[in-house]
């Protein structure tokens, strides 16, 4: 049911009545109008700290164990295999410092992809200063990651979905790394009600963020399978059975249940809708821009779309400059590259897949949910082609 879904931020702000067009759902998505009812109400009516004995305590404790078996029903996972979280990054620097302790330097392997999100890649690089040994398997020029050999006695980390590009880690992958003797960490943000979450289920450890599901920022959930070993990164009042100490926040944790159960329960009519709008996004854009090259392969997730726009040099076509020429048009996506320590540097993905720092310089991502129309999109191509054109005639190209 698309018009459930808020996505043109048409809400309370005065800002978002500028008709904005807002392409950039991979980085972070509105909150679902529900999701907001649940947390105003749970932020009002459960004011008792969930460690308190008494009745507001007990209250606000039974909404977060409800909420806890929800999410472990909906993930096909038992309660106590669910930690909340602050977000992703939270949880994936859990799982990864956990092994590195539980092994200690020489001993604590690791291995995971270039094209890794940072909260993995930034975390391995602090292991490997510290002793870890990590091993780094390159995708192929889809982002893929095919099966590997694995050592027993690694924990393999890995993204289901790549947060730039969409592509989709072989649905093997968690039972050969597991044959292997080795432990799987998978980080699904990307893939939570978008695609089928099944092959990655079995994983040891699970990370997902729930503002990348219509959900509240600020909230993110570690499923770590029962029997595995878990070392907490915040000690303090022992909370999530001293896997994850701080009192838990319990409106956010009620928001971050409902828009789970939201994502799921809408994820089919989300992937066709976005499906067809990424299909035609493709066509309109190679018709308008022949030179458009597409890095997402299209047996990846469509809700990301990649793509490289000039391979030329000589054309100095700048996505930075792009992005700002369509922000002031009122339109939102991502480019190719990452502001690092004040300078433009290309994205670590597109490198990894082997673009050059030109291509990435000339990359967009556009990402999208559900509720987008095809006008939508052909206003953003008209904006962008234009201002690609303005672009090339400055340089005297045309
Ligand atoms: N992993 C992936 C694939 C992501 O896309 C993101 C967010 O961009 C993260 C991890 C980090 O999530 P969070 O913002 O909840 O820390």
């Amino acid at each position: 049911m698309p018009g459930f879904w808020v996505v043109k931020f048409t809400g309370n702000s005065d800002f978002y009545r500028m008709k904005r067009l807002f392409l950039d759902f991979a980085s972070t998505t509105p909150l679902h109008p529900e999701v907001e009812a649940v947390m105003l109400d749970t932020f009002r009516n459960y004011p008792g700290n969930p460690s308190s004995i008494h009745e507001d305590g007990r209250r606000a404790r039974f909404l977060i164990e409800e909420s806890r078996e929800k999410i472990a029903s909906l993930l096909h996972k038992e309660p106590s295999e669910i930690i909340f979280t602050s977000s992703a990054t939270e949880s994936i620097n859990t799982v990864l410092k956990s092994w590195f302790m539980r092994n200690l330097p020489g001993t604590s392997r690791f291995l995971t992809s270039p094209a890794e999100h940072h909260a993995t890649l930034h975390t391995l690089k602090y292991l490997k200063e510290k002793g870890a040994s990590v091993q780094v398997i390159q995708p192929d020029s889809d982002g893929i990651v095919s099966v590997f050999p694995v050592d027993s006695d690694t924990l393999v980390s890995l993204m289901a979905v790549n947060n730039e590009l969409g592509s989709l880690l072989p649905s093997e992958t968690v039972s050969t790394a597991q044959k292997a003797g080795a432990l799987v960490h998978i980080d699904a943000v990307q893939a939570l009600g978008k695609i089928r979450l099944d092959p990655f289920l079995s994983a040891d450890f699970l990370s997902f963020s729930g503002h990348k599901f219509y959900g509240p920022r600020g909230t993110g959930l570690l499923v770590a399978k029962n029997g595995s070993e878990l070392d907490p990164l915040l000690h303090g009042g022992a909370q999530e059975r001293n896997r994850r100490s701080g009192t838990e926040a319990t409106a956010l944790i009620a928001g971050l249940t409902r828009a789970l159960e939201l994502a799921l329960n809408n994820q089919e009519s989300a992937y066709s809708e976005v499906y067809g709008l990424n299909r035609y996004l493709r066509q309109t854009l190679t018709a308008q821009w022949p030179a458009v090259t597409f890095n997402s392969p299209e047996t990846g997730s469509p809700f990301i779309l990649n793509f490289t726009l000039s391979t030329d040099p000589e054309e100095e076509i700048d996505s930075e400059a792009l992005i700002m020429g369509l922000d002031a048009k009122g339109i939102s996506v991502s480019s190719g590259s990452a502001c690092s320590s004040g300078s433009w540097e290309p994205s670590h993905v597109l490198t990894a897949i082997g673009k050059t720092p030109y291509e990435a310089q000339t990359t967009l991502r556009v990402s999208f949910g559900p509720g987008l129309s095809r006008e939508d999109l052909d206003r953003f191509t008209d904006t962008l082609v234009s201002l690609l054109i303005r672009m090339k005639a400055s340089k005297n190209l045309i």
